[in-house]
């Protein structure tokens, strides 16, 4: 029985007898110290799933595609190895496109199950039909392919959840006590949805270090301390969203710079929480945007900016070789890997 990892410096070392934990990818299952430098937060097709089928010429699939392996390729060539791809299915996921870009990109690519929005269906079914769909989609692959989901994606974006987004947390709960695969969450840091998030998981018996709370780069300090001494891992996982303009041009309102993403990555290493912390880009090889638009807009929204200028600047900024080791490659072997069920 694998009972633990035990880190020394920047190595990841089996503890214990028997198998190495795995990460279900598009390509089958990986052993996690194979999953190389990882991206945790990104997506490789966001659509509107809906209007996809009823009006085809919202989605130009040789476009897609080739736009996708382009991006992923430079990642691949930037030293990425594994990209996490978090969109769910009201999000537009679409497995056999995302295996197919795998394969031509040379990149291996982890897919999600689980919700961001709550469909209609699901908020007038019973909680335990949606955990037996987590549940299949892990076990037995999704949506009529091979490809097993390797993380369970949820969402709740304000303070107090509504009761359908609980119990959308209860259900990812119990998939992911019954399977041992991960749970990855959106979070509003503003509206600290993270504690709520933690608060229901918790009531359901996860351990919260199998838990990783997206979006932290914004938001008090503090708050993002409590969701890190709970045991979570946090991901920074913004970078290159460096501005929100409107279509006429003119800036509505400036999220945050890459600098100021740099220096809550540095004031965490420094508190001592790299352990705990993933980074990624939360970039998509093709989303909703108009193209021409968006790459005018948001140049550094893209997979290779974190290995080719990120990593660059935290060196830069002070943060250590072992540090970026743990923040790429070694948290997201010990977040990453399917366990046993508990
Ligand atoms: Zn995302």
């Amino acid at each position: 029985m694998f009972t633990g990892f035990e880190l020394t410096s920047s190595h990841l070392v089996r503890v214990g007898e028997g198998a190495v934990p795995t990460v279900n990818t598009t390509g089958g299952a990986v052993d996690v110290r194979d999953l190389g430098f990882v991206l945790s937060h990104e997506h490789i097709m966001i659509c509107s799933p809906e209007v996809r089928t009823v009006y085809p010429a919202s989605y130009d699939q040789a476009v897609s595609r080739q736009r996708c392996i382009e991006r992923l390729a430079a990642a691949r060539a930037a030293g990425v190895g594994t990209v996490v791809d978090t969109t769910t299915i009201d999000l537009g996921r679409d497995a056999k496109f995302v295996a197919d870009i795998a394969q031509a990109a040379d990149m291996q690519i982890v897919m999600c199950t689980g919700l961001w929005n709550v469909p209609l269906y699901f908020q007038w079914h019973p909680q335990a039909i949606l955990e037996e769909f987590l549940v299949g989609e892990i076990r037995q692959g999704i949506h009529g392919t091979t490809v097993k989901a390797g993380i369970i994606k949820i969402n709740s974006r304000a303070s107090i959840m509504t009761e359908d987004q609980q119990q959308v947390f209860r259900a990812a709960a119990r998939a992911h006590r019954r399977t041992g695969v991960p749970i990855t969450t959106h979070t509003d840091a503003l509206e600290q949805s993270g504690l709520e998030q933690q608060a229901v998981l918790r009531s359901e018996g996860v351990d919260l270090s199998r838990v990783i709370l997206g979006h932290c780069d914004l938001g008090a300090v503090d708050y993002v301390e409590r969701l890190l001494d709970a045991g979570s891992y946090v991901s920074i996982d913004g970078f290159g969203w460096d501005h929100k303009v409107g279509f006429d041009g003119a800036v509505r309102d400036v999220t945050m710079s890459t600098s100021q993403r740099i220096q809550r990555v540095v004031s965490l290493c420094r508190a001592g929480f790299s352990s705990q912390v993933l980074i990624s880009h939360d970039a998509a090889g093709i989303s909703v945007f108009p193209l021409e638009w968006f790459d005018g807009v948001f140049p550094n929204s893209r997979f290779d900016y974190i290995p080719t200028a990120v990593v660059p600047a935290l060196l830069e900024a002070g943060v250590s070789d072992a540090d970026i080791e743990r923040m790429t490659r070694t948290n997201a072997q010990v977040v990453l890997g399917q366990r046993e069920a508990y």
